[in-house]
């Protein structure tokens, strides 16, 4: 007989590890122990022949699906005989080495459950096994057990008891496990009054009813509130734009189910985007009915396109199978600030906004909005909008060498912030943050990174923030570098970016050259002035700016994002000989931005103000009220475009061909072609701009990053315009907008980069 250490390392916990461990123990009759400590999960056992071979090989085989597994080391150790196979308890011994795990959605064995009137959990509103359920939303510490999770309130009954401990059931070891007799509660709030039920059924009906009848409810959800409503009901939805100040930004749908669903979309919707654990928010076209069916222009004013979710939790389940219709689920928030997952502070503000308030008494401990998720039409790129719940804090492809071991922590950008942290063994990056200028966002960046560092207990060495000076996460970092007796280390903005998709596709420790494409809205350059449209080589360990868009004046600082004739002014200023636009101003501001525009006092290469400039002048928008509203309309009439009627320019390099695009766009603007036929004429000149560039170069790697490229027609036009020429690299777990610069900065920061 010998004795053997078995350790598994991953995303082992939370996911139904150790009874998957013990069942395969047992049915080989193996004797041992297993146990989960915050390096993962640990085996002893005996082997009289060899059998922990066939062992290891079965848990590579046959591991839950949910489970990630990193890394499997096995060592002799001195002989132990074990008389069983038992789990052991947890200890917390070492600092956590694991991946903590993301919440996921229900999986399809606890909906049938809930479903079955024969089932002791029918309509049992938090239903939840060892292969779904939250986990990172609820999580206190390490390591993953119910007293370090916001379930520790609740006390098993002696059947949920017998569940926990029978190594065959789905639930061993499950740490939310609860039913209707031990559970969670729900409470219903009208106009601010408790609302007594029969049963928590009763009280969902109630709430299916309220929402019938066009009323607006506020339900905590898995990250945090969503406020519902129902989505063939105008008004209703009118309503929660009014209460919401929210005059235009798309809000997401929930669908009961698939078949549904698909009735009211052009694109295949795959059994694996419905039933994802992660259950992201998905984009799909509208078809004919859809847009018929649904109240779209109050949806998603101006688009015909619809961001949609399955029932991820089983509360949803209930609630839409009762309903058979869409709802609008949208964050429970102020625009602006962040989701609301507080009790008290959504009785307070989101009884302004709703009818009705649907509670339950389990604690969100950190609250995240919902994913997003779009695919490009042609090419079925995968391209991610928000990294949020179901997918943060995880993410796979560390961005720092194999032999780096400092503690790091990296504080992103402003407008989509996000933080990453390298804690010697693994990478974690946070949920999407919001916008930091908002007071609430930042409180709330602050407490997630206060969480999740407690969590791993890593205090940082070095620290990482973005090259800006006024950035509310350059003081956050400046704040904890301090505290610490150092520096922090400032990384421009797009050569994080750069660095982070060539990060996520291994390009920074190889030979050959990478052309780095960065375009995106806005910046803080090496010489003080916005970038934003940049061409990067990186080589030997240095990042080169190869070229950028030619610089114009920033109009209006804040504002040239915000009103669209501005960056209009700025660009075409120089062909419009008659003073067409800036005539449309008033006499004060004339005279201002006449000033700047001979005498800029800062200057931009922002490519995303090329958008906003194109999309005035098409006359598809004149004000963003919320960020990316004028690329977004611009890409929308883009696809509407013929693609038989575009011209191609012929220029010799990238400077000609950007100024003939410009010459183009305004002949296009005062002869008065369809805005789609202008918008799709611009998609194609910009395609052609990078591909001129890359020519230049002859760089065969070309990497791209910034907000700019979640626009799926330039993505499938970019691949169209070099066909399989060259080696094209996207992101792949993270978002292209700004939520990846925090990655992005660990990547330089850990090889010492001179970003
Ligand atoms: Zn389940
Ligand atoms: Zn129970």
């Amino acid at each position: 007989m010998t004795s053997w250490h078995i350790h598994i390392k991953g995303r082992v916990q939370g996911v139904g590890f150790r009874p998957f461990i013990y069942r395969i123990a047992t049915e080989n009759q193996l004797k041992g122990t297993v146990a989960n400590t915050t390096d993962g999960v640990h085996i002893k056992l005996n082997s009289l022949n060899g059998e922990w071979k066939q062992f290891v090989k079965r848990i590579r085989r046959e591991a839950p699906s949910l489970s990630i597994i990193e890394n499997i080391s096995i060592e002799k150790i001195s002989n132990k005989k074990f008389p069983d196979f038992r789990i052991i308890h947890s200890s917390k011994d070492q600092p956590a080495d694991l991946l903590i795990t993301p919440d996921f959605a229900i999986c399809k064995t606890c909906s049938a459950e809930i479903r079955s009137e024969n089932d002791s959990r029918h309509r049992y509103a938090f239903n939840t096994c060892t292969y779904c359920g939250p986990r990172y939303s609820i999580i206190k510490a390490l390591p993953y057990d119910r007293e370090n999770t916001s379930m520790d309130d609740f006390k098993m009954c002696p059947n949920c008891e017998t569940e926990y401990k029978n190594p065959v059931n789905r639930r061993f070891y499950s740490q939310t496990n609860s039913c209707p007799k031990c559970g969670i509660d729900l409470s219903l709030f009208v106009s601010g009054k408790k609302v007594e039920g029969t049963t928590q059924y009763d009280l969902i009906n109630k709430t299916a009813q309220l929402i019938r009848t066009g009323g607006i409810v506020a339900v905590k959800g898995i990250g945090g509130y969503l406020l519902m409503a129902d989505a063939y009901n105008q008004r209703a939805i009118d309503e929660l734009r009014n209460r919401k100040k929210r005059p235009y930004k798309p809000f997401a749908l929930m669908y009961p189910e698939k078949a549904l669903l698909q009735k009211h979309v052009s694109a295949e919707v795959s059994d694996r985007d419905w039933y994802a654990p992660e259950a992201p928010i998905i984009l799909y076209e509208l078809n004919p009915i859809g847009k018929n069916t649904l109240a779209i222009e109050s949806i998603a004013p101006g688009l015909d396109s619809i961001g949609v979710m399955p029932p991820y939790a089983p509360l949803f389940i209930l609630l839409l199978d009762i309903l058979q219709k869409p709802l609008v689920a949208t964050s429970g928030n102020l625009t602006g600030s962040p989701i609301i997952y507080d009790d008290a502070l959504a009785m307070e503000e989101l009884s302004k906004i709703s009818d009705a308030i649907l509670l339950n008494d389990r604690e969100i401990v950190l609250p995240q909005d919902d994913s997003v998720i779009r695919y490009s039409q042609k090419y079925h790129q995968k391209i991610l909008l928000r990294r949020s719940r179901g997918l943060a804090p995880t993410i796979y492809k560390s961005p720092v060498p194999k032999n780096y071991r400092s503690n790091t922590v990296a504080f992103g950008a402003s407008l989509k912030s996000a933080f990453a942290i390298w804690d010697g063994r693994h990478t974690y990056c946070s949920q999407f943050l919001g916008n930091t200028s908002h007071l609430l966002s930042q409180q709330n960046f602050e407490h997630t990174y206060n969480h999740l560092s407690a969590l791993l207990s890593i205090s940082p060495d070095k620290i990482g923030v973005d090259l800006h000076p006024d950035y509310f996460t350059t003081h956050f970092g400046e704040q904890i570098a301090e505290r610490n007796g150092s520096q922090p280390v400032r990384i421009q903005h797009h050569k994080a970016h750069f660095a982070a998709v060539m990060a996520e596709n291994d390009l920074l420790d190889q030979q050959d050259p990478v052309l780095g494409v960065v375009f995106d809205g806005t910046g803080y350059g090496d010489d003080g002035q916005i970038w934003g449209g940049e061409f990067f080589v990186y080589r030997d360990g240095e990042f080169e700016r190869y070229w950028h868009l030619p610089y114009y004046s920033n109009l209006g600082s804040d504002r040239m994002a915000k009103i669209n004739l501005l960056p209009a002014l700025s660009l075409f200023h120089q062909f419009d000989n008659r003073g067409l636009l800036i005539n449309e101003l008033e006499a004060l501001p004339k005279q201002i931005y006449q000033k700047q525009l001979i005498q800029p006092k800062i200057k931009t290469s922002s490519a995303g103000r090329l958008f906003d400039a194109v999309a005035y002048l098409a006359d598809l928008n004149h004000e963003n009220t919320f960020e990316g509203q004028a690329a977004m309309y611009l890409e929308r009439a883009a696809t509407k475009g013929q693609h038989a009627n575009i011209t191609r320019l012929k220029s010799q390099g990238p400077e000609e061909h950007y100024y003939q695009m410009l010459t183009h766009i305004w002949q296009m603007y005062k002869e008065k072609p369809t805005a789609n036929q202008i918008a799709l004429q611009f998609h194609y000149h910009l395609a052609d701009l990078i591909y001129l560039l890359s020519e230049k170069t002859g760089i065969d790697k070309v990497a791209f990053s910034g907000g700019v490229f979640q626009n799926g027609l330039l993505v499938d036009l970019i691949k169209d315009r070099f066909s399989k020429k060259l080696n094209l690299y996207w992101h792949k777990e993270l978002s292209p907008n700004d939520e990846n610069i925090a990655y992005g900065q660990l990547a330089i920061i850990s090889r010492n980069l001179n970003g």
